[in-house]
């Protein structure tokens, strides 16, 4: 037991605590604070003693009101608070919200005055770690869902979004279609001007598929110089429009290459009504692919 020390001792050592240690009387007035909560708090030694609790507590405790510290005694005990570890907030004396987890105890009376007493842990360092573990999470999901190269989303993702797409459309019973762009004779590009502006002119395709596409339609790079294309509630001759808007808009505008070259690019598109699986369909649309490329590419063919 704690009584078998002096009590100089547990003074001392309650100071010196890393948690912050708060001591309020019924009435709500701070009687106590330790060295980690005068840093939590922003107060200076003795500055807070005899001064209502009111100034630490957060505004949706109801600053100008009466009877705060009895509500939050109230509701403290209603939630169940006391005892046990909750997250909570205090207010800093620069008005700054800082986030702690507290463990608050009722202390009992002692010469005719209730005391309240409050643990209280810092969690600023805590929630900033876990904020930015959440946003390097989320900066990796996106980054293993894109292709690096031209920003579209990659073939991981076009599997997925076509997951999604296909069980709404089971609910839904709308047609899909799928499609499969194709750069037509891009090894040319590549062997006249370079693997560099061959990137440029895929950077630059996926641009203008990516405009000419509905806002519901799905577009990603799902081989080297293949698009995958996903048309929700698309009847085929839907797909077909937009398709040949995709097809013209590529032959409609010369790829600049940074290096000042005009080049003419064109496409071939092989669409497929989705049936059975996404591969299965895929499949389909290859062979609508293939089809464009033997009638002389620069067209839209379906299955
Ligand atoms: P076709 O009209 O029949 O489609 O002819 P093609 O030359 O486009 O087809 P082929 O499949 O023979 O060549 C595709 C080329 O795409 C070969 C490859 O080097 C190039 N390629 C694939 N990925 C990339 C890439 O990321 N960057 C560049 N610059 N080229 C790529
Ligand atoms: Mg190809
Ligand atoms: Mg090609």
């Amino acid at each position: 037991m704690i009584d078998t020390l002096p009590i100089s001792i547990v003074s001392r050592l309650i100071e010196e605590s890393l948690d912050a240690v708060l001591v309020i009387d019924a009435g709500g007035c701070i009687r106590y604070m330790n060295c980690a909560m005068q840093g939590l708090s922003g107060y200076a030694p003795g500055e807070a003693i005899g001064q209502p609790l009111q100034g630490l507590m957060p505004e949706a405790y109801g600053e100008q009101e009466q009877g705060y510290i009895e509500r939050f005694l109230a509701n403290t005990r209603q939630a169940d608070i006391l005892g046990s570890v909750r997250a909570f907030a205090i207010r800093h004396r620069t008005g700054e919200m800082i986030p702690v987890e507290m463990k608050a105890l009722d202390l009992g009376a002692v010469d005719g005055v209730h005391y309240y007493g409050a643990f209280m842990t810092d969690l600023r360092a805590r929630r900033a770690a876990e904020a930015k573990n959440t946003a390097l999470l989320e900066q990796l999901e996106r980054q293993a869902m894109s292709d690096a190269l031209t920003g579209l989303p990659n073939r991981r993702a076009f599997e997925i979004e076509a997951g999604r797409i296909v069980a709404r459309a089971k609910r839904s019973g709308a047609p899909i279609t799928v499609g499969i762009a194709d750069i037509d004779r891009f090894k040319k590009v590549n062997d006249e001007h370079g693997h560099p502006v061959g990137d440029e002119v895929l950077n630059a395709v996926s641009a203008v598929l990516t405009q000419a596409a509905r806002a519901s339609d799905f577009v990603a790079r799902i081989g080297g110089e293949e698009f995958g294309m996903l048309f929700p509630d698309a009847r085929p001759e839907t797909a077909l429009a937009v398709a040949e808007r995709m097809r013209r808009a590529v032959e409609g505008f010369p790829v600049i290459t940074t290096t000042g070259v005009a080049l003419n690019i064109t496409i071939s598109i092989g669409l497929a009504a989705f049936g059975g699986s996404l591969s299965e369909s895929l499949s389909q649309a290859d062979k609508a692919l293939y089809e464009a490329k033997n009638k002389g590419r620069n067209r839209v063919e379906q299955k």
